[in-house]
């Protein structure tokens, strides 16, 4: 079903590198809440203010995240990430800014926690950026746009509240659009060629997986959906 040097380069790139010291450095840096727990509800104490969040869930290095959080200061930005060397690569980024915005926090955990995390309208927003395939079918629900996936996030966001999802990879961006469609969620845009997409592409932050696929030729897939 999936291209194999796809899934594999994606795999060995951004995993399986363990990066020295990285849990310390995570452990000392002030962006990364370390008991997100204990915010759940009171995610405007964390920030200092009553702005909406939005999350990147599968976050990678940073780039998108730190941007958004640029260019829009009066929103929330929290990017999770599961693996310590990949979050540490967002730590360094975040540390190494000589001015740096606020208003963005990281969290390191997996997604299927998020609704210990949030509760319902705690986030207005869900960035979904180039997530992991995850080819096998036995392993359908580990895909972030996966009907058990959905069904975290409507346990976060409110019906009207938006998940936006871009990838380069056709049969996931096809697999996602089916469980939106199974689940009942409605499609509210959605482009095969992002780039060459004058009104969805307005505005848009590439992330760094976003840059290198698409500096390959690879046209980019975005949806935007919600729940009714
Ligand atoms: N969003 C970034 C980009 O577009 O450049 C990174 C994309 S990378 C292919 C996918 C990232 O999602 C990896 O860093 C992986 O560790 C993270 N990820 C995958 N499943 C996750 C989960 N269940 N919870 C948190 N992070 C996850």
């Amino acid at each position: 079903m999936y291209n194999k040097s796809q899934v594999k380069r994606r795999f060995i790139s951004m995993r399986l590198r363990n990066i020295t010291g990285a849990q310390e450095i995570i452990q000392k840096c002030g962006w990364v809440i370390h008991d997100p727990t204990a915010a759940k509800g009171y995610w405007d104490q964390v920030f200092g203010n009553e702005n909406p969040v939005h999350i990147e869930v599968g976050m990678g290095k940073g780039r998108f995240l730190i941007e958004m959080a640029k260019r829009y200061p009066e929103i929330n930005y929290i990017g999770i990430e599961m693996y310590d060397s990949v979050l540490v690569r967002a730590v360094q980024k975040a540390e190494s800014m000589e001015e740096s915005p606020g208003n963005f926090r990281f969290i390191r955990m997996d997604a299927r926690e998020l609704p210990s995390v949030f509760g319902k309208g705690d986030v207005e927003k869900i960035y979904l950026n180039f997530s992991d395939p995850w080819p096998k079918d036995r392993h359908a629900k580990r895909r972030l746009t996966s009907r058990q996936f959905l069904n975290r996030y409507q346990k976060i966001l409110l019906p009207s509240q938006s998940v936006e999802f871009k990838t380069d990879n056709k049969e996931l961006f096809e697999f996602s659009l089916q469980e939106i469609k199974d689940c009942h969620w409605i499609l509210d845009a959605s482009t095969c060629d992002l780039h060459q997409d004058n009104v969805m592409n307005k505005d848009n932050v590439m992330t760094e997986y976003e840059e290198k696929f698409s500096s390959k030729g690879n046209p980019i897939f975005k949806l935007i959906t919600h729940y009714a």
